[in-house]
C-alpha cells in the first residue's frame, strides 16, 4: 500500500496539540493515535484534551460568543466566505488528508472538502436571508413578528466517516447565526480536524476572532463532558445510535437541546418496471462507496420477483469487478474499513447472515493486510433475518425479493432507523405512492436516485433511531438560533388577547 506523507501545505508538522481554544494550542490529555487504515501504519500522535482543557475551551467559546453574536450577520457571513476561499485553496491537500486518515477514495476525499466549500457558500447566502415571519395580530394597531437570535456556544461531536464535512454543516451555519463552536472530532480522525482548525485560525486570528471555532480532540469522555455542560445550549452529535441515545439523555437531563444525526439502514426498492442500468449504478455507489461506511449507505435492495434474477447476476458481476485497494490510487473504488474492530464487525455480520440462512453470492472474506480491507459482499437474504435490520458499517449488501410495492414499502420501513430511502420505477403511480404518507418513513426519499450522496441544499437527517435532526440546507439554520415572538402596540388602547377584559370600573 502507498503510505503517502501528510501533505506539507497543511502545516501539520509536528502534530502534537489536539486542543485549540481561542487560537491557543495545547493538549495534555490522552494521546490519540491517527492510523492510515490502508496500511495500518501510524500517521501521527495527537495529545487530546484533559478534563480541565475541555472545560476551559467551553469557557472560551462562551466568552467569545459575547462579541461574535453582536456582529451583524452579513459581517459574520463575510468571514465564512473567507474561510470558504481558504478551503478552495486547500481542497487538494485537505482532500488527500481525508483519504489518508479515514480511507475513502481520493475523489470522495476531495468531494468532502467540496461539500465544505458548498456549505460555506450556502452559509454566506443565509447570512443575508435568515429572518422571521410577520404574523397577523388579532388586536387592532398591533404588529406581531418573530425574530431569531443567536443561541450560544454550540458543541459539535462528529463521526470518523465524514471527518470534516459534518463539522462544516454545523459550524459554518451556526457561525453565521452568531454562535461559537466547540468541536469534538472522532478520536479516529484528529488530523483532519486539526488541519481544518488551522485553516479557520488563519482567517479569524488576525481579526481577533479566533474564539469562534474551537477544537477539543479526545475520546468518549471528552464528548460526555461536552454533552453535560450547561454552558452549551445545543449539542449536535453525529455517530452511532448508541452514542446518540447517551448524548440525548445527558443533554435533556440539563434541559439543553440536542441535534442528532445517527445511524441508517437504507433500502432501495427496485420494481420490475425499473431502468435496470440506472438502478445498478445507484446500488453500486450506494452500497460500496466509502466502503459501505456512510450513514446513507444502501444496505438493502428490495427487488421485485421478475427483476430479481437479473439484479442478482449483474450485481454479483459488478461487485467482483470493483477494484479494492489503495484509496489514493485513482483506479480504486473501494478503500479500507476504518480499523481492525470494523473488520471484526464485518466478519461477525457475514457469519450471522450465513447462520440465519443467507446465501453469500459474492465476497464475505477479509483481504489479507496490511490495511483493513474486506471484499465487497452481496448476500441473498430473507426479511426475517435479524442481521438485515442492523447497520453494519461495511460493504455488505443484502438482496431481498419482494412481491410488489406494498410489501417492499413495509419491509423498507420495518427497521429501527429512518434515514434515506429510494425507489427505482418508471411508473409515476408507484413513485408517488412511495412518496405518499403511506410510503417511505425516512427523512430522505428519492425516485430513480440512490440513497447516498445528498445535496447540501435540502435539510439532511432522518427519523426514528436516526435521531430526528436536520442539518445543512433548507431551514435547518433554525436549530442554531432562539426564536422570539414580539408584539408591538402602536395604538392608544391596550386590548387584551382572546377578548379578555381587565379594566378598573
Ligand atoms: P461513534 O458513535 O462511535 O462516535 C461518534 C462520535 O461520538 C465520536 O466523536 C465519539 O468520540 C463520540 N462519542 C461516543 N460516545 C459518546 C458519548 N457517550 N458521549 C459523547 N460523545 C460520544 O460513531 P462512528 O463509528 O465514529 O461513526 C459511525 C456512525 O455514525 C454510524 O452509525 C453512521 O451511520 C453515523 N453517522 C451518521 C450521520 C448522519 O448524518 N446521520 C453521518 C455520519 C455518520
Amino acid at each position: 500500500m502507498n503510505t503517502c506523507e501528510i501533505p506539507p501545505e497543511l502545516d501539520l508538522h509536528p502534530v502534537e496539540a489536539g486542543v485549540c481554544s481561542n487560537g491557543n494550542w495545547s493538549g495534555q490529555g490522552e494521546e490519540l493515535v491517527s492510523i492510515n487504515p490502508a496500511s495500518s501504519e501510524e500517521l501521527a500522535r495527537v495529545a487530546g484534551a484533559t478534563p480541565e482543557e475541555t472545560l476551559n475551551t467551553i469557557q472560551d467559546a462562551y466568552d467569545s460568543f459575547e462579541n461574535w453574536k453582536k456582529l451583524p450577520a452579513p459581517r459574520r457571513g463575510e468571514y465564512i466566505r473567507l474561510i470558504g476561499e481558504e478551503l478552495r485553496r486547500f481542497k487538494e491537500p485537505l482532500g488527500k488528508l481525508v483519504s489518508l486518515e479515514c480511507g475513502k477514495v481520493l475523489s470522495e476525499g476531495e468531494g468532502e472538502v467540496q461539500e465544505m466549500i458548498d456549505i460555506a457558500d450556502f452559509a454566506v447566502g443565509l447570512s443575508r436571508t435568515i429572518g422571521g415571519a410577520t404574523l397577523p395580530s388579532e388586536r387592532p394597531d398591533h404588529r406581531m413578528f418573530e425574530q431569531w437570535h443567536p443561541l450560544g456556544p454550540v458543541g459539535v461531536i462528529t463521526a470518523f466517516n465524514f471527518p470534516v464535512a459534518v463539522w462544516s454543516w454545523n459550524a459554518l451555519v451556526a457561525a453565521i447565526c452568531g454562535d461559537t463552536i466547540v468541536w469534538k472530532p472522532s478520536e479516529k480522525t484528529p488530523l483532519t480536524a486539526i488541519a481544518v482548525q488551522k485553516i479557520c485560525n488563519r482567517v479569524l486570528e488576525p481579526e481577533g476572532l479566533a474564539g469562534v471555532f474551537n477544537l477539543c480532540c479526545g475520546g468518549t469522555e471528552t464528548g460526555e463532558r461536552i454533552a453535560a455542560d450547561e454552558r452549551l445550549p445545543l449539542v449536535s452529535a453525529t455517530g452511532s445510535c448508541r452514542m446518540g441515545r447517551e448524548v440525548a439523555v445527558a443533554v435533556a437531563g440539563r434541559m439543553g437541546r440536542s441535534l442528532l444525526e445517527l445511524g441508517g439502514n437504507n433500502a432501495i426498492i427496485i420494481l420490475d418496471d425499473a431502468d435496470v442500468d440506472l438502478a445498478l449504478r445507484a446500488v453500486l455507489f450506494g452500497s460500496l462507496g466509502t466502503a459501505g461506511q456512510r450513514c446513507t449507505t444502501t444496505r438493502r435492495v428490495l427487488a421485485q420477483k421478475k427483476i430479481f434474477p437479473t439484479l442478482a447476476k449483474r450485481l454479483t458481476e459488478a461487485f467482483e469487478s470493483v477494484i479494492v485497494g489503495d484509496p489514493l490510487d485513482p483506479k480504486t473504488l473501494v478503500g479500507p474499513l476504518i480499523d481492525e474492530e470494523a473488520v471484526n464487525t464485518f466478519e461477525k455480520a457475514v457469519a450471522a447472515a450465513r447462520d440465519s440462512g443467507g446465501e453469500i453470492l459474492t465476497g464475505g472474506q477479509v483481504i489479507e493486510g496490511p490495511g483493513f480491507f474486506v471484499q465487497p459482499t452481496l448476500i441473498k437474504a430473507g426479511s426475517g433475518m435479524e442481521i438485515v435490520r442492523e447497520e453494519t458499517f461495511a460493504p455488505i449488501l443484502y438482496l431481498l425479493e419482494t412481491d410488489g410495492l406494498d410489501e417492499a414499502i413495509s419491509a423498507q420501513n420495518n427497521v429501527r432507523q429512518g434515514l434515506s430511502s429510494a425507489i427505482f420505477t418508471d411508473s409515476v403511480r408507484n413513485a408517488e405512492r412511495f412518496l405518499s404518507v403511506a410510503g417511505s418513513d425516512c427523512g430522505i426519499a428519492n425516485v430513480n436516485i440512490g440513497t447516498s450522496g445528498a445535496e447540501i441544499g435540502g435539510a439532511f437527517g432522518g427519523e426514528k433511531e436516526t435521531g430526528g435532526g436536520r442539518e445543512a440546507g433548507s431551514d435547518s439554520w433554525k436549530a442554531y438560533m432562539r426564536r422570539q415572538t414580539c408584539t408591538i402596540n402602536y395604538g392608544t388602547e391596550l386590548p387584551l388577547a382572546q377578548g379578555v377584559r381587565f379594566d378598573l370600573e
